[in-house]
């Protein structure tokens, strides 16, 4: 039978640079070099959104290789590079490394999947990660071993792929050079087999990193193929020193868990709930918009944020009595934060005041006195409002969701529905 040896780095950088996924690809180079190939594409694996010590996505790396005699001499290259490339100087870099020579149980898969959901201890990693008898490398605190593990383990039933494209160490800090034209022509091309490559809205070019780490840019998609044709649209005038596709589970929605009452959620959780629409939606100082949600169980406030920019708009249309699913995570101030929602019902109908068989419209009476007119005096009861149908700016089954620019890197886009 095959042997493979499973390899996870984690927690190698910073916020002022470095990116795990440079240093696999680094990684990767060096194993090449001395003939030792990957089988099947590195993974680049987000996990927790809310994990506290993440520096951007919480993404986390893995690699599969032969078990044959080179892997000594793999796993020397491996640690060394590490060793090498990390961002030790910061106090919140931890790499991990982990070795894994067996097969992915259910219960590594079990793990995978509660680091995305939850959080884990680095004890707890390392206990586990022993009890499978995995080699396990902790760097200062060795955090990283939490995600390095889940990496390796977490099982791929959904997946997309994403290019990243690395600078010249001399460019780091500096504006990317970027012909945005060329992403334009690429997205037209190429969408929606790749996605998220444009924010349309905000006329803002996703595809290129805001911080100073080695990446170029990311292009992301559904398929390996239509990447190389991507890469080849994209211009630059700055180099390229390197680039690698990852296999990944961004965009899967892999972290919603679907749960059929709003008690069952808790903080720090994403899920996928229905609810009615309580009140309607009210913007406050900083431009986040809020509303409540409740079913029999209870309630919840939702929230869609600042940076979510037209959403907001969207989700201002809707009205107390409308049944929608909403897609996000409950958050620090035990918000729920929205990524999307799916209308189920819509309440289409207002209550008019009465008219009158004078011609002319009621006015109320006082609270819960009824109707008068006042032109003529006839008095109708508090029941004998009028509904009327209203037409409504959202529509039933659709989802709307936030824009590209605040899109989470696990959320599903409309687009891969
Ligand atoms: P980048 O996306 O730029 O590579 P990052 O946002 O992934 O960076 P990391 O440097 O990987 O950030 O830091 C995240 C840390 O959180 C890692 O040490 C990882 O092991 C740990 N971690 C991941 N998932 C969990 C979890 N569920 N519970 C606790 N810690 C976690």
């Amino acid at each position: 039978m095959i042997k493979y040896l499973y390899i996870g780095v984690d927690d190698t950088d910073s916020p002022d640079g470095m990116c795990t996924t440079f240093l696999a690809s680094q990684i990767i180079n060096k194993l090449k070099s001395h003939g030792i190939d990957l089988i099947d594409y590195p993974r680049l694996i987000r996990l927790n959104p809310f994990a506290r010590f993440k520096t951007r996505g919480n993404g986390g790396v893995s690699f599969k290789i032969l078990n044959d005699d080179k892997v000594d001499l793999a796993k020397r290259i491996v640690l060394d590079e590490v060793e090498k490339l990390s961002m030790f100087d910061c106090d919140n870099t931890n790499p991990g490394v982990v070795f894994y020579d067996g097969e992915i149980t259910s219960e590594m898969e079990d793990y995978a999947f509660r680091a995305i959901y939850e959080f884990i201890s680095i004890d707890e990693a390392y206990d586990f990660a022993k009890s499978l008898g995995c080699e396990v490398h902790k760097f200062k605190k060795g955090r990283g071993i939490i995600g390095s593990l889940a990496s390796i383990a977490l099982p791929l039933s959904d997946c997309t792929y994403e290019l990243l494209a690395y600078r010249s160490s001399d460019n780091y800090g500096t504006k990317r050079c970027i012909d945005y034209e060329s992403v334009y022509r690429m997205d037209k091309e190429t969408f929606p087999d790749t996605f998220e490559n444009i924010d349309y809205s905000e006329d803002y070019i996703a595809i290129e990193p805001k911080t100073p780490c080695p990446v170029l840019y990311g292009i992301r998609s559904n398929t390996p193929d239509v990447l190389f044709k991507a890469k080849e649209m994209v211009k630059v005038s700055e180099p390229i020193v390197d680039w690698c596709i990852f296999k990944t589970n961004q965009h899967t929605d892999m972290h919603i868990q679907k749960v059929s009452k709003i008690s069952d959620m808790k903080q720090y959780g994403c899920y996928c709930v229905r609810g009615e629409v309580k009140n309607t939606p009210k913007i406050i100082d900083g431009g986040h918009m809020f509303f409540y949600i409740q079913d029999d169980s209870g309630e919840i406030e939702c929230g869609a944020y600042e940076p979510t920019k037209n959403f907001r708009k969207t989700v201002s249309y809707l009205r107390p009595g409308d049944v929608i699913e909403v897609y996000g995570g409950i958050g620090e101030h035990n918000t729920f934060n929205i990524e999307k929602f799916k209308v189920i019902e819509l309440n289409d109908v207002v209550f008019e005041n009465p008219i009158c068989e004078c011609g002319k419209r009621m006015t109320s009476a006082g609270k819960n006195k009824g109707f008068k007119c006042k032109k003529c005096g006839n008095r109708l009861g508090v029941d004998d409002k009028v509904p009327v149908k209203i037409e409504r700016d959202l529509e039933v089954l659709r989802f709307y969701e936030t824009p590209v620019s605040a899109r989470r890197h696990l959320s599903k886009p409309i687009c891969r529905f």
